[in-house]
Formats: structure tokens, C-alpha cells, sequence
């Protein structure tokens, strides 16, 4: 295989990005002034150094974070006035794109050049959000009797813990972030500890942006330790989590103590469906996009492909073909596609999920090997294929660039090995029969089902999962909603007489 290398000369000249928390309005070190170093996973060298936060920090932050809604004035802004820094907050991100990506690249060993998309990305995020500051409206009913106005309005929840991964860290903020403060709510973020790199670089953007001391504070640290106490604390009205449905269970279950607002964005076990009738040219390249996409650590990737039994050799060898071009390694040269996994143990897990399903009859088309390079942590390309419904290959998340290949004899059977896994985030059908598409995108449960065309995204549409995919939805018209409760005022005119005992009777 064919591992593409970088100009030295780049990383020669990368200083590493020494960030700082966010805690009311001040960059600060952690209260213990530990701190740790993030060693990349493409190039085994350090590339950025962080606070390692505790209890203490997340005391500090939500107390800081609670002290701006409670007494602060940003909940009170008209939504143009939120807007406003919302919209310097996208120009702050542009004017950083190259900064930031190169960031995300290192810590998170994805390509440069994707990196760059996502973070450039995140400019409409934040755009898109300041349109719906301006629009958050409630309701009103005059139709309750002539003596009755009833008006619904938008309230914000309060003090929103924000919990991310590491897969697309900026790009997964950017979902959450824009919208609690458009609708006036504030925040502790803590990123994953393998990316803290952009989290933090937005806090300098967003303090220069002139957001207003403690309505957004930032700590870095480990999941138990920080991410803990930012779901059970009592001053946290709401925790909005992306990352593993392992996770996401222990975090739902702890936030239903306190019956907390919550809402999770899990994992995926995402089907692309192709039946014979479909454009194979396109059906194809999706396939491989799909999967490879972010090394496969996407919660959307297309890890499971099902093909009608009529076409699944030639197509199958189509797939393969195509994926041996697709170019590996270091993700700093611009032609690379798939570069490192995250960490040593992702790359264990994704190893043993391959070795579970050949014990169990599956058959390795392509790769299935770690790439030895002299520092970084890589993966072939995999194709896994004989793979049954009941495989754990087929129902869990790998996490990584690993297709499995299963097959089908009708519509109806394609459906259901499709709904047959834990999770409902996405599935993709190809078909050129309208019939055929639109049957199975009525049924599928997902929250996302593309047809013809696989991991487009608009902010202007809800994102979000099925099952144990999740629980409420990111982005769309609604997503300020999502971070306000609703309060009911009714408004009586005149003198009211139809009380009790009234005239003493
Ligand atoms: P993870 O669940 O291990 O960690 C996510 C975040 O939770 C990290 O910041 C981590 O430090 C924190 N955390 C860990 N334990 C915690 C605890 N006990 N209390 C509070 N916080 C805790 O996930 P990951 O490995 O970082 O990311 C990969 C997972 O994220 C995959 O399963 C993927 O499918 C999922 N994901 C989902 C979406 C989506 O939108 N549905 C998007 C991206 C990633």
C-alpha cells in the first residue's frame, strides 16, 4: 500500500498551541495548575499542551457560568443584539480557519484539508444561528373568550453543560453552542481531552468577539473527572452530550436523578442500501466516501453496506477496487483521504472487532492491517465481507475505516437487516424506483435517510437519532427552541366574577 509523507518542513515550522481554560471571562490554568500534553497521532509528537481541570474548575465555571444568566444581562438582549456577536463570532472563525485546522489536524490526525472544511463549516453554523436569534418567537391565542389573551413565550433554559468529542470537535460545538446563545442560555464546554486544541481558540475568539464576562466558560480535562460534575451539579439546568452511547446512557440516567433537560447525540450503525437498478458510478464512490470518511470515526459513517444478492460480486468488486485508491497517510500532504486513528486503543478496539468477525466466518477483502510508520498510529482501508445480520460487525459501532458487506434477496429483507441494531442515525438508498425510495426512507429508523446522495448536511435541516442513537434534535428551524422552556401567561381583562363563594354563596 501506498502511505503518502508530508512536507517535513511543515511540522519543522508547528509550534505547539498552549491553551488556556475560560473561566468568567479570564484565560486561566487549571486550580491545581496541573497540565498535560496532547501528543498527535499522526506524528507522535506533541502538539498542543492543556489544563488538566478537576472538581474545583467546574465549580469555578458554573458558578461563573450561573452568575451570568442569574444577574447578567445577555439573556435580557433583544435577539439583534445577541445576533450581532454571534455574527462577529463567525468572522472571528473565518479570519482562523488555517490556525484552527491545523489544530484539528494534528490532535485529531484527520486530513488537513478536511479539516479545513469543517472548521470553515462552522462559519455558516454560527451564521445560521444569529438568523434565528432574530426569530425566536412564542404564540399568542385570542380565541379563549373576549376576556382572555393567551400569550406562550420563549424563556432560555439557563446554564447549559455542553459535553464534545473528539471526532469533529469545532464542527459538533458549533451545533450546540450558537444556538444556546441565541436564545439567551449560557455555558461550560468541555472538549474531549484528545482535542482541546479549536475548543479553546473559539474562547479567544469569542472574548474578542465581546461576549459578554462567564456567559460562556471553557475547562479541559478528563471525562470522569470534569465531564462528571458538569452533569450532576446542581446549578446546570440542561447538559447537551455528543459522543458514545455508552456514555450517553450513564449520562441520561444521571441527569434523570435531577430530571434535567437533556439531549444526546450517540453513535450510528449506518446502512447504504443499493439496489440494481441504481447509478453504480455514484453508488459506488458514496460507498467509499462513506466509510472512509474521517477514517470512519464519524457517528454517520456508512459502516454497513447492504446489496442485493443479483449484484453484489460485481459491485462488491467495484467497492474494492475503488478503495485501494483511495490515498493514506500522513494528513498533512494535500492528497491524502484517510489519516491516523485517534489513539492506541481506538486502533484496538477497531483490530479486535475485525478479528471477532473473522472467528465467526466473515472474510477480509481488503486491508484489515495496521500501517507501520516510524511515530503514528494508522489503518488500512477494510472490507469485511460474508458478514451476517447477527455479527457484532454488523450491529456496533468499529469506529474506524472498516466496511462490512452484507447481502439481501428483496426490499422488505433490506429493510429490516437495516432496522435490525440498537441505533437510528442515518441510511442511504440507492435506487432510481421512487417507490423503492420512498418506502424505504418511510421506514428506516433513522433520523437522517438519503437517497441517491450520502452525508450531506444543511444547517437548515435537523440532525439527530432514532433508538439509542440519541434523544431530541441539532440544528433546523428549531434548534434555539431546544434550549428554552416554554411559559404560559394569561392575560384577563376586566373584573373576573365567576369565583367561588362569590357574594358569600
Ligand atoms: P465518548 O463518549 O468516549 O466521550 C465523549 C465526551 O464525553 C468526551 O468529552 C469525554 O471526555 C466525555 N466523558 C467521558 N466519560 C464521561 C462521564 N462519565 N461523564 C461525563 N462526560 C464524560 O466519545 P468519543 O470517543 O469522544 O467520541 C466517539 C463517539 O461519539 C462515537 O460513539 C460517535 O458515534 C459519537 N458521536 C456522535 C455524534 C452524533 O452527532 N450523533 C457525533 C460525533 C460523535
Amino acid at each position: 500500500m501506498n502511505f503518502l509523507k508530508a512536507d517535513e518542513t511543515i511540522l519543522a515550522n508547528y509550534k505547539p498551541y498552549n491553551g488556556l481554560m475560560l473561566i468568567n471571562g479570564e484565560f486561566c490554568d487549571s486550580v491545581s495548575r496541573a497540565r498535560v500534553d496532547r501528543i498527535g497521532p499522526a506524528h507522535g509528537i506533541v502538539v498542543g499542551n492543556y489544563p488538566d481541570g478537576s472538581r474545583e474548575d467546574v465549580d469555578l465555571a458554573i458558578s461563573s457560568a450561573r452568575r451570568a444568566f442569574d444577574k447578567g444581562d445577555w439573556s435580557s438582549l433583544s435577539g439583534k443584539e445577541r445576533a450581532d456577536i454571534l455574527l462577529k463570532v463567525a468572522d472571528g472563525i473565518a479570519a482562523r480557519v488555517e490556525e484552527m485546522a491545523m489544530i484539528e489536524c494534528l490532535e485529531t490526525g484527520k486530513p488537513l484539508t478536511q479539516a479545513r472544511g469543517e472548521v470553515s463549516g462552522c462559519v455558516d453554523l454560527w451564521r445560521y444561528a444569529a438568523s434565528l436569534a432574530r426569530t425566536l418567537h412564542g404564540e399568542s391565542y385570542n380565541s379563549l373568550g373576549d376576556a382572555t389573551l393567551g400569550v406562550v413565550i420563549r424563556q432560555p433554559v439557563g446554564v447549559v453543560s455542553m459535553i464534545t468529542p473528539w471526532n469533529f470537535p469545532i464542527w459538533i460545538l458549533s451545533q450546540k453552542l450558537p444556538f444556546a446563545l441565541a436564545a439567551g442560555c449560557t455555558a461550560i464546554i468541555k472538549p474531549s481531552e484528545f482535542t482541546n486544541g479549536t475548543t479553546l481558540m473559539l474562547g479567544e475568539i469569542l472574548q474578542q468577539a465581546g461576549l459578554p464576562r462567564g456567559v460562556v466558560n471553557i475547562v479541559t480535562g478528563l471525562g470522569d473527572k470534569v465531564g462528571g460534575p458538569m452533569v450532576t451539579h446542581e446549578h446546570v439546568d440542561m447538559i447537551s452530550f455528543t459522543g458514545s452511547t455508552r456514555v450517553g446512557r450513564h449520562i441520561a440516567a444521571e441527569a434523570g436523578r435531577q430530571l434535567k433537560k437533556v439531549s444526546l447525540e450517540l453513535g450510528g450503525k449506518n446502512p447504504q442500501i443499493i439496489f440494481p437498478d441504481c447509478d453504480w458510478e455514484a453508488a459506488v464512490d458514496a460507498v467509499v466516501f462513506g466509510v472512509y470518511f474521517n477514517a470512519g470515526e464519524c457517528c454517520n459513517s456508512g459502516s454497513r453496506i447492504l446489496v442485493h444478492k443479483e449484484i453484489a460480486d460485481t459491485f462488491v468488486r467495484a467497492v474494492v477496487e475503488k478503495a485501494r485508491q483511495v490515498p493514506v497517510g500522513d494528513p498533512l500532504h494535500p492528497e491524502v483521504k484517510v489519516g491516523a486513528i485517534i489513539n492506541n486503543n481506538q486502533l484496538n478496539t477497531i483490530e479486535q472487532a475485525i478479528k471477532t468477525a473473522r472467528e465467526k466466518g466473515a472474510e477480509v477483502l481488503l486491508g484489515g492491517k495496521r500501517i507501520t510508520t516510524d511515530k503514528g498510529i494508522f489503518l488500512e482501508p477494510t472490507i469485511v465481507s460474508k458478514v451476517k445480520p447477527d455479527m457484532d460487525i454488523a450491529r456496533e459501532e468499529v469506529f474506524g475505516p472498516v466496511l462490512s458487506v452484507l447481502t439481501f434477496d428483496d426490499k422488505d429483507q433490506a429493510i429490516s437487516i437495516a432496522n435490525d441494531t440498537c441505533y437510528g442515525l442515518s441510511a442511504a438508498v440507492w435506487s432510481k424506483d421512487i417507490d423503492i425510495c420512498l418506502e424505504a426512507a418511510r421506514k428506516i429508523h433513522a433520523g437522517t435517510v438519503w437517497v441517491n446522495t450520502f452525508l450531506d448536511g444543511f444547517a437548515e435541516l435537523p440532525f439527530g437519532g432514532f433508538k439509542q442513537s440519541g434523544l431530541g434534535r441539532e440544528l433546523g428551524k428549531h434548534a434555539v427552541e431546544d434550549y428554552t422552556e416554554q411559559k404560559t401567561i394569561q392575560l384577563h381583562s376586566g373584573s373576573r366574577t365567576n369565583w367561588w363563594l362569590k357574594n358569600g354563596k
